[in-house]
């Protein structure tokens, strides 16, 4: 269905969704990762990818054997997963002959061909693209001033919950806490406090703002992305509320498995410099350190995280609440007026 190809370097860039409900709404951006897993699956190879322990809060690799278990690897989670407890299995699974496909961010997988020290025809590759993680333990301080607010333990968080605000208005601003006792905290505006410093850059190990795996030249057979960027002259509706991925394909391995993904998933070739690259930091450079990151690890552990937030964000906070409250006030039409005003008044126009 694919009639021409669009290359940046090496690479062949798509945009890409699955056509199922079900599994679009579970994954982060448009399911390319389903659609690649299920080949290899489907050929009796293992894929390992990160998946959340609602014990102990830790994210790790783990190696998944059918479809059936592939919600478990499913949606981002915004900590770093335990990745090297699975080199040692992936190497086992490798050497006995068997197809893996290991995912993760383009750090993890580096290191496992490191750890493997050899290539294996039978390993194929996805990273997703990543801005940076942050730790385990900073989402448990953000958990434990929610529970404290909400006086009810939190069993689980969802990063990327699709069905909240549309997914092209940035889903990663859409959370939910889901509580011990059944109830959830469902959260789109942008403030939230792990939100604003997860994005913010904030909370980001100190090796993502050195990230040697950002840019358009990837390690991987696969790299996946949100197409940000993309709006309604090129994708529907349906799309831009669900989720669209842009999917790399870097290698001939890549190339001769997307050609036995199921017809369900839909993919049409798109030129990377127009909206994927420019959209998207991390395909040209790491994150900017943000300047009031040594302040947050220096009180993190004896402040209340929300305070501290809210106390590092205040001047942003404040801006934000005097414009929507303006909004509220004037309508749109008076911030049309205040807006040129302000224009003239200060010469740009
Ligand atoms: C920490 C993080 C930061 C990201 N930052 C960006 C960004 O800046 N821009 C952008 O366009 N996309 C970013 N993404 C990628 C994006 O959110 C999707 O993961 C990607 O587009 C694949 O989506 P999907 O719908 O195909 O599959 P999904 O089912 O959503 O993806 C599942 C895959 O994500 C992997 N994964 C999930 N959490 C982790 C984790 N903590 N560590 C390692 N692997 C993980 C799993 O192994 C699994 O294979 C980020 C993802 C993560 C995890």
């Amino acid at each position: 269905m694919v009639q021409q190809v669009n290359k940046l370097g090496k690479s062949d860039w798509y945009m890409a969704w699955y056509q199922d409900d079900e599994v679009l709404m579970n994954s982060s951006s448009g399911g390319a990762f389903t659609a690649i897993a299920e080949v290899v699956l489907q050929d009796n190879g293992v894929v390992f990818g990160a998946t959340f322990d609602e014990k102990t809060w830790d994210v790790y690799h783990k190696p998944v054997t059918c479809i059936e278990e592939l919600n478990d690897i499913r949606g981002s989670k915004y900590y770093q997963s335990q990745a090297f407890l699975a080199y040692a299995d992936c190497k086992k699974y490798l050497d006995a002959g068997i197809e893996v496909l290991f995912s993760g961010t383009a750090c993890q997988v580096a290191a496992l061909k490191n750890y493997l020290g050899k290539s294996y025809d039978n390993l194929i590759t996805v990273d997703v693209l990543c801005h940076g993680v942050t730790s385990k333990s900073v989402v448990k301080k953000y958990a434990t001033a929610e529970e404290r607010k909400a006086k009810q333990p939190i069993k689980s968080i969802a990063f990327r919950q699709k069905g909240l605000i549309p997914w092209r208005n940035g889903c990663g601003a859409s959370m939910l806490l889901n509580y011990t006792d059944g109830t959830q905290k469902v959260i789109t505006d942008g403030i939230d406090s792990f939100f604003l410093a997860f994005s913010g850059n904030l909370i980001l190990r100190p090796s993502c703002y050195e990230c040697h795996f950002t840019g358009t030249d990837r390690i991987s057979d696969f790299t996946l992305s949100d197409y940000w960027g993309v709006d309604d002259t090129c994708a529907s509706e349906y799309n831009l509320e669900k989720g669209i991925s842009v999917l790399v394909v870097n290698t001939d391995k890549a190339r001769d498995l997307l050609n036995r993904v199921s017809k369900d998933f839909i993919y049409g070739p798109i030129d990377p410099m127009e909206r994927a690259v420019p959209c998207n930091l991390a395909f040209t450079k790491p994150p900017p350190r943000n300047e009031k990151k040594a302040s947050f690890f220096a009180e993190y552990q004896s402040t209340d995280y929300d305070r501290l937030i809210h106390k590092l964000y205040r001047p942003y906070l404040i801006k934000r609440c005097v414009k929507q409250g303006v909004k509220m006030v004037v309508g749109p039409k008076g911030v049309a007026m205040i807006k040129s005003t302000f224009k003239k008044l200060t010469g740009g126009g």
